[in-house]
């Protein structure tokens, strides 16, 4: 769903840097000078529309080969949606596999990787299948597991292998109690349960949230399993937390942001507003200044 306010609105803003490929790699640019990695977000999902699904890995080719050109691909990364490269669709598998694939050989040729993000729980066994399929070819592609999930400590356990890079997120979206923890203080505990796998496996755990508790217990975590700095990473979302994203980064971690970028910054918006209510009013607030 693409909407008329102005990305430049305050609120859009603080989560959204840009919509245009310039706008964003000038963003990672500032952010990479200051030692953070990125990675890039092409807003969109849930396409119906083949069209619109091509001009995502366009969008993402263009941004890749830009990253390359600036000296900016080692350090970043790009994370994709599966909807919005065709997941929706009648054979809504084939096409997002191939149209993945795509972006992972643009990210090969530009130096840099992919992240395939995770979406609600009605998609997460075909996203992890073409993550798997993904990784045959190109082995360094990211998946996400969301703790909330019960399944997800399983899920957990048969990622944590070597070469295998994974991202640990609370999770963003409403799931019923059939799926997922809904009480916070059960997704939290569960965040720690597929942490501390994660952490003693063999693969590279990228430790995604803003919780300051989950970040020591992260860093604990590492120390305990004796883990290089570098052999794990922590992520957060472009304007959330800025300052713990550089503290971090000057005590040695590895953090990376996660940069959206685009028209289609609806959905992304509305689930950050949902993760803190108290930003609604600052929404509405730009809304009438429109
Ligand atoms: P919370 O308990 O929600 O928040 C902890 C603290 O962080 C809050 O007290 C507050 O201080 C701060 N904070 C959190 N959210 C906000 C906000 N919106 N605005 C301001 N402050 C805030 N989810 C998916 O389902 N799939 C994905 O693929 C996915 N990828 C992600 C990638 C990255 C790099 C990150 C950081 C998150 C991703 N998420 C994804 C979102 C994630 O699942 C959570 O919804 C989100 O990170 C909030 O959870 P939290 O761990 O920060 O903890």
């Amino acid at each position: 769903m693409a909407t008329t306010l102005p990305v430049s609105s305050g609120i859009v803003a603080r989560y959204v840097p840009g919509e245009s490929t310039a706008e964003v790699i000038e963003t990672v640019a500032s952010l990479q000078a200051h030692g953070l990695r990125t990675s890039v977000d092409h807003l969109g999902e849930d396409t119906l529309d083949l069209d619109q699904a091509e001009a995502t890995v366009r969008a993402y080719e263009e941004v890749l080969a830009a990253s390359a050109e600036h000296g900016l691909a080692a350090d970043g990364e790009v994370s994709v949606k599966l909807t919005a490269v065709g997941l929706a669709l009648a054979d809504g598998e084939r096409v997002a596999l191939e149209n993945a694939r795509r972006i992972c050989r643009a990210a090969r040729n530009a130096g840099s990787v992919v992240t395939i993000d995770m979406e609600d729980h009605t998609t997460t066994d075909v996203t992890l299948e073409i993550v798997q399929a993904l990784r045959a070819d190109f082995p360094d592609t990211g998946a996400v597991i969301q703790a909330y999930l019960h399944r997800s400590e399983d899920d957990c356990r048969a990622l944590a292998v070597a070469g295998s890079r994974v991202r640990l997120c609370k999770g963003a979206y409403a799931e019923p109690e059939t799926v997922a923890y809904t009480d916070r203080h059960q997704v939290d505990l569960a965040y720690v349960r597929c942490l501390r796998v994660l952490m003693q496996g063999g693969g590279h755990p990228m430790v995604a949230t803003h919780d300051p508790r989950m970040v020591a217990i992260g860093t604990a975590l590492a120390r305990a399993a004796g883990r290089a700095p570098g052999s794990y990473e922590f992520q957060m979302l472009y304007g959330i937390r800025p300052q713990e994203q550089r503290r971090l980064v000057s005590e040695g971690e590895t953090m990376r942001v996660y940069v959206p970028y685009g028209h289609e910054w609806y959905g992304y918006l509305m689930r950050r507003l949902a993760e803190r209510p108290q930003n609604l009013s600052l929404f509405v607030k730009s809304l009438v200044a429109k």
